[in-house]
């Protein structure tokens, strides 16, 4: 069989499926699955397409493409989002209801992808991880049902999605809880980078007595043409006087060369970071640890990660898991970690060629973090070889999320994010 061209966010992730199968109805996703295990395809799910490892593409396999399905729905507070809507699309939908959803940092990827897996975003601190934020869902499974799930149907089911990624059947919509508001204050504050040190161990401190309104996702950059900078981007969901008085405290981390943090949109920031992290063929590679605090060898170790970045195009991305999101029960969901942290995205990105170096930048980087870090990590963003680190994200979780795997998809049928194996 010939291969189909599919492009996806990273443009490292080259192979090509045989199939492709373009969904807009909950018949068409039965049908391609059907499709798919007569033929003896493996089967993928291509929603938002900003999977870095490339699980919504198997090669040579079938893909279940849901990049149509994005449509969102209002229904008093809760959004009704289609299996393939972006952040971007529901927040586009919420905001003339007056309402916001939490969502992750960048408008362009899947909301359906990301929730399932976790959802680390702006509103951590105030409304949790995305998938905090999941009421239900509309799935079809490996045998062709159609099954809605929530606390009350199927609630096994439910538990399991909220963790465990597309690992379970194709989820064609998704009930998301929405907030009261549509603007934050929320931007950027840049330091040197030769600032690092200093800036990032007194984050620390502050991190420890943000409140809920306040979640700063931080890290190290390169703005084009100009020396890397540390980024400290705070949202704040709350008054504008008691917002801004964190926004100094901010800005006293360091020197800034650069503070712009105003009231804007919610889809605001999004649309920054989508400008940053566009879908232009450039090549990624990730990895990702968890630091429970930045302690000052944690610190030492980001700092020597920052320097030693092997191309301006690279970043050390950091999100902090704080507020609401630690007061979810560990067993409420599958999720494998609810207490405070900070989740640290290594970035390999270069231009052209495969990158063996950049890669070993984000290796080295992550065996720099490793000593300072819990196990396990945030299954999103690990890869398939970093098994180490898969046995350990569900902590807990990971037997009974073992078990509803074989309960909901006994032939394994579905593959995305990786579970851990049987045995761990
Ligand atoms: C630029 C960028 C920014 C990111 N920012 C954040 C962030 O701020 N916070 C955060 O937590 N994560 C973030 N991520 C990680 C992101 O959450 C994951 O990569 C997520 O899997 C992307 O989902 P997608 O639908 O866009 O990707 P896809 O590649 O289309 O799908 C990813 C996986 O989800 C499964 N899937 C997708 N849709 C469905 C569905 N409807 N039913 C069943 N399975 C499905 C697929 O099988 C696939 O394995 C970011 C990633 C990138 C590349």
């Amino acid at each position: 069989m010939k291969p189909i061209p599919v492009t996806i966010w990273n443009g490292a992730a080259t192979h090509q499926p045989a199939r492709v199968i373009p969904c807009s109805t909950v018949e068409n996703v039965r049908d391609a699955i059907r499709r798919a295990r007569a033929d003896g395809l493996l089967l993928s799910v291509l929603g938002g397409g900003h999977d870095w490892a490339g699980r919504a593409i198997r090669p040579g396999g079938l893909v279940v493409d849901l990049r149509a399905m994005r449509d969102v729905q209002v229904e008093g507070d809760t959004a009704i989002v289609s299996g393939g809507a972006t952040a971007a699309d529901l927040i586009a939908a919420a905001a003339p209801t007056g309402q916001v959803a939490a969502t992750g940092t960048v408008g362009a990827v899947g909301m359906t992808g990301m929730t399932l897996g976790g959802g680390y975003g702006p509103l951590c601190g105030a409304a949790g991880l995305s998938l905090d934020n999941l009421l239900g869902a509309e799935i079809v499974l490996a045998d062709g049902r159609v099954v809605t799930t929530d606390a009350q149907h199927e609630p096994e089911l439910f538990w399991a999605l909220r963790g465990g990624g597309g690992n379970f059947g194709v989820v064609t919509s998704m009930r998301l809880r929405l907030h009261p508001f549509t603007t934050v204050l929320a931007g950027s504050v840049l330091f040197p980078f030769g600032q690092a040190r200093d800036v990032l161990g007194r984050y620390a401190e502050l991190a420890r007595t943000a409140p809920d309104a306040l979640t700063m996702h931080l890290g190290v950059v390169s703005i084009p043409d100009n020396p890397p900078v540390v980024f400290v981007n705070p949202t704040w969901c709350g008054d504008d006087d008691e917002g801004l008085h964190w926004v100094a405290r901010i800005e006293a981390l360091g020197a800034p060369i650069m503070s712009r943090v105003e009231r804007v949109p919610y889809a605001e920031p999004l649309r920054r970071n989508d400008q940053l992290f566009a879908a232009d063929g450039r090549r990624y590679f990730i990895r990702t640890r968890n630091l429970s605090a930045l302690t000052r060898d944690a610190v030492s170790a980001l700092v020597t990660a920052g320097e030693a970045r092997t191309s301006p195009l690279s970043t050390i991305s950091i999100h902090h898991f704080h507020g609401t999101a630690t007061r979810v029960a560990i067993s409420d969901t599958a999720f494998g970690y609810r207490g405070e942290h900070f989740m640290v995205e290594l970035i390999a990105s270069w231009p052209t060629g495969d990158g063996t170096e950049h890669r070993r930048w984000a290796d080295e980087a992550a065996e720099l973090l490793r000593p300072h870090a819990l196990p396990g990590g945030y299954p999103n963003l690990l890869g398939p070889e970093h098994s180490d680190q898969i046995a350990d994200a569900y902590g807990p979780n990971t037997g009974r999320l073992l078990a509803a795997k074989a309960a909901y998809d006994p032939d394994g049928v579905f593959t995305a994010t990786p579970l851990p194996p049987k045995h761990a």
